[in-house]
């Protein structure tokens, strides 16, 4: 993808790319979450891009779910199992047996997927 950059905006020009990453991230996001609930029957209220340090998704008691913007920066299903990962929450809020098993029905590569994110974190960094 190319970027064109008005030279006056040079010096927030990194503030400028993560607003672009973060709107693009609450739509693909948005969406994604749609087709896997409508696909797997989860339900939530909303979804929230979060800008939290150390954890990639998250989940409230009130159903809405925040995943982390900068994984939008990472592979497709990788995002889909942060995403995947939270709806299961909906279901079963712990990380209990149960909860694997049924994650693992969703998305069966889930140990890599969470292997990348262990491996890989450095390279959402922007
Ligand atoms: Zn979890």
């Amino acid at each position: 993808m190319l970027f064109f950059l008005s030279k006056n905006l040079i010096s927030c020009a990194r503030e400028i790319f993560i607003n672009w990453y973060k709107a693009k991230a609450l739509s693909e996001i948005t969406n994604r979450a749609f087709y896997y609930s409508n696909k797997y029957g989860f339900e939530f209220s909303k979804i929230k891009i979060s800008n939290a340090k150390t954890r990639w998704g998250s989940c409230s008691h009130k159903g809405n779910i925040y995943i982390n913007w900068t994984l939008i920066m990472a592979p497709e299903d990788i995002l889909d199992y942060v995403i995947i990962h939270e709806l299961v929450h909906l279901e079963i809020p712990n990380h209990s047996k149960a909860f694997w098993n049924r994650l693992e029905i969703i998305y069966p590569n889930f140990i890599e997927a969470k292997k990348w994110l262990r491996d890989n974190a450095n390279l959402l960094k922007i």
